[in-house]
C-alpha cells in the first residue's frame, strides 16, 4: 500500500491506484490548493481504488471539506470513474455543496453518453468494426463488455464545472494553463505552470508506451493528425517534469516528445507499406501487428489504431479510399 502514496514534494503527491486491466496502474495526482487539496484525476470505481485513496487521505490528514476542486484531464473511465464517489466522499455537511468536478464539456458530454445514460453502442460499434473489414464472428468477442465498466463509474458527479483551453487555473502557489491536447481524446486537457516548469500530462504523453490513438465511431474526424499536431505544440514548452496518467514520471519532456512523433511516423510507413495491391484496416492491422498475441481486448485498439493512421494517409493523399460497405484502402 505504501508505494502507492508518493510524496513529490510537500505540495504535491503521486497517488497510484491499481486497474483490473493490463495497464495495472492508474496515477492521479493530489495538489496543495492553500488550505485545502485538489485532486487531479480519480481512477476506475474498484474497492481496492477505494482503499488506496482512504490510505492517502488518512496519511495526508485530508477530510471532509478538505477537498476544493477535482480535475479531470480526459473522461476515459480510468481518469473519470472516481470522480462521482470522491465527490459525494468530501461534500461537506456543512456547506452542503460538494467539490465540483472541473473538465472540458467534451470530455463529460462523452462520460454521459457512453456510462451514464447507457446509450446502446453495440449496433454502431458492429457496423462500424465491419465497415474495418473485421470478420462478423470475430467482431463479437472483440466489443468487449461495457457494463462492467460502467458499473465501475458510478455515482456519476452532481456537480461539474466546463474547463476552457487558454484560461488559467490557479492552484495554491500554481497557475496552470490550460491547454487542449485533442488526440487520445478529443476534449483532452493538460495543465501547464510555466513558473515551476511543471506540466500535469493526463495520457498525452507517456514513458515506455505509446498512448493509444484510435479512430472510433463517435470520435472526431483525423485523430492521429491532431495528437500529432498538439504534440508539436507541448514539444515547445519548458519542462522539467511531467505528471503523466501511466507509468513513470517524466523528465525528458522534448525527448519524449521526439520519440512519439518518430514512432508514428515509422507506423505510418509500415502500414503504408502493408497495403500492396489495397487492403482493408483489419488487414493491415493483421499485417502490421502480431495479432495472434493479442488478447480481444488489446485487439480492438490495434484495429482502431490502425484506422487511425490509414484515416492520416488518406488526410495526406498518401492513400485512397473507396467509401463502399467495407472501407478499402490503396496507393494513389
Ligand atoms: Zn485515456
Amino acid at each position: 500500500m505504501h508505494d502507492s502514496i508518493v510524496h513529490l514534494s510537500d505540495d504535491l503527491v503521486q497517488v497510484r491506484l491499481p486497474l483490473p486491466f493490463a495497464l495495472k496502474i492508474v496515477n492521479c495526482y493530489l495538489v496543495r490548493d492553500d488550505d485545502k487539496w485538489c485532486i487531479f484525476d480519480t481512477g476506475l470505481h474498484t474497492p481496492q481504488a477505494e482503499n488506496v485513496w482512504r490510505a492517502a487521505f488518512k496519511q495526508l490528514d485530508i477530510r471532509r471539506g478538505n477537498i476544493s476542486r477535482i480535475v479531470l484531464t480526459h473522461s476515459h473511465p480510468d481518469h473519470y470513474g472516481m470522480a462521482g464517489y470522491l465527490q459525494r466522499h468530501f461534500t461537506d455537511s456543512r456547506a452542503d455543496k460538494p467539490p465540483p468536478v472541473l473538465v472540458s464539456e467534451q470530455e463529460f458530454r462523452a462520460a454521459q453518453t457512453v456510462f451514464q445514460h447507457g446509450v446502446d453502442l453495440k449496433p454502431v460499434m458492429q457496423q462500424f468494426l465491419g465497415q474495418c473489414g473485421l470478420p462478423a464472428q470475430a467482431s463479437e468477442s472483440i466489443l468487449g463488455n461495457l457494463a462492467d465498466i460502467r458499473m465501475a463509474t458510478q455515482p456519476h458527479p452532481t456537480r461539474v464545472e466546463f474547463l476552457q483551453p487558454g484560461q488559467t487555473l490557479h492552484v495554491g502557489q500554481f497557475r496552470f494553463e490550460i491547454i487542449h491536447t485533442p488526440g487520445h481524446a478529443d476534449g483532452h486537457l493538460v495543465f501547464y505552470d510555466p513558473a515551476h516548469r511543471l506540466i500535469l500530462s493526463g495520457d498525452h504523453v507517456l514513458m515506455f508506451i505509446t498512448p493509444n490513438i484510435s479512430q472510433w465511431p463517435l470520435s472526431e474526424a483525423n485523430p492521429l493528425g491532431r495528437y500529432l499536431h498538439s504534440l508539436r505544440q507541448l514539444q515547445q514548452l519548458e519542462v522539467d517534469l511531467a505528471l503523466p496518467g501511466h507509468k513513470k514520471l517524466i523528465t525528458n519532456w522534448r525527448g519524449r516528445i521526439v520519440e512519439l512523433v518518430a514512432h508514428h511516423e515509422e507506423r505510418l510507413s509500415h502500414m503504408k507499406n502493408a497495403i500492396n495491391g489495397g487492403a482493408t484496416a483489419f488487414d493491415v492491422c493483421t499485417r502490421v501487428f502480431d495479432t495472434d498475441a493479442l488478447s480481444s481486448h488489446e485487439m480492438r485498439f490495434a484495429l482502431t489504431e490502425t484506422l487511425a493512421h490509414l484515416e492520416y494517409l488518406v488526410k495526406k493523399e498518401a492513400l485512397q479510399k473507396s467509401d463502399r460497405e467495407v472501407w478499402r484502402y490503396s496507393l494513389p
